[in-house]
Formats: C-alpha cells, structure tokens, sequence
C-alpha cells in the first residue's frame, strides 16, 4: 500500500489497534486511527510536519508506535 502520510510505497502490518499501522521508508512504523482513516479522504495531512511528529515521539517513546489520531493529526 501507499504510505498514508508520504505516498511513497510502504508496507501494512497487523495491528492491535483500531486503525491501520504500517511501516514507511520515509515516515517509519507509525498508526492512524478508523476516525482519521474516514476524515482523510476528504483531507490530507501535512507531510513534513507529521513526519517530525512521528519522529519526535519515536525519539520520545522509542517502545511505543506513535498514533495519528484525533489530537495528534496535523492537517495540511
Ligand atoms: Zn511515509
């Protein structure tokens, strides 16, 4: 599949969470949550900043998948 926030090619994983997670060359192995997968047809994130974000909370909480969800999402 297409990386959700980049677009390059990128690889879906199995996941615990309500949402898709997903491995991306550019952005990593971060998650995006059902509400945001239904909102995002109609918008798009900002890329560059969400991929600070995304690399910001791995920098954080390197044992955790960082979520784009409702109070994480960044919108273009
Ligand atoms: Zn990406």
């Amino acid at each position: 599949m297409k990386c959700l926030n980049c677009s390059v090619d990128a690889r879906e994983v199995d996941s615990e969470m309500d949402g898709i997670e997903l491995v991306c060359p550019e952005c990593g192995h971060f998650g995006v949550s059902s509400l945001i997968m239904k909102q995002r047809a109609r918008r798009a994130f900002d890329v560059e900043k969400t991929q600070v974000f995304l690399h910001r909370e791995r920098e954080i909480n390197p044992d955790r998948v960082p979520v784009i969800n409702s109070e994480s999402v960044i919108w273009a």
